[in-house]
């Protein structure tokens, strides 16, 4: 169950995060299975072996804000790179080898070098801006 930070109320669909699968998903969970969160079109869409569950009406509250979704994801994606940038000078400092820190990346070592080697330059979080 995830609620956004932003409407700490509203309470997201399981499924939110799968477009692609749940193209009909309308966000705003309604009804919990366990510890699952569904809005009402991912419940009525889910399998026979969910449907030998409970459901747990949730109580009525705000429904998600698409557009408050989007701000949090970008300001969650820019603190990850940030903090993404900063683990790697530290462990460049610390002496680990580009060859070690990209295999933990997964990339090559030049693909991490070539990103990461010429660090102080920093990511920008989401400017706030209206309109
Ligand atoms: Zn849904």
């Amino acid at each position: 169950m995830t609620s956004l930070t932003t409407n700490p109320r509203a309470v997201l669909c399981h499924y939110a995060r799968d477009p692609d699968r749940r193209p009909h998903c309308t966000l705003t969970a309604e009804i919990t299975l366990g510890r699952v969160a569904l809005c009402g079109s991912c419940a009525a869409a889910r399998s026979t072996l969910g449907k030998g569950m409970a459901a747990v009406p949730l109580p009525p509250g705000p429904a998600v804000d698409v557009l408050d979704w989007v701000a949090e994801a970008a300001l969650a994606a820019g603190r990850a790179c940030a903090d993404l940038d900063a683990a790697v000078t530290r462990a460049r400092s610390a002496g680990c080898s580009w060859a070690r820190i990209a295999g933990r990346l997964g990339v090559t070592r030049q693909a991490a070098q070539q990103r990461y080697g010429h660090q102080r330059y920093r990511h920008q979080l989401p400017q706030r801006n209206e309109g």
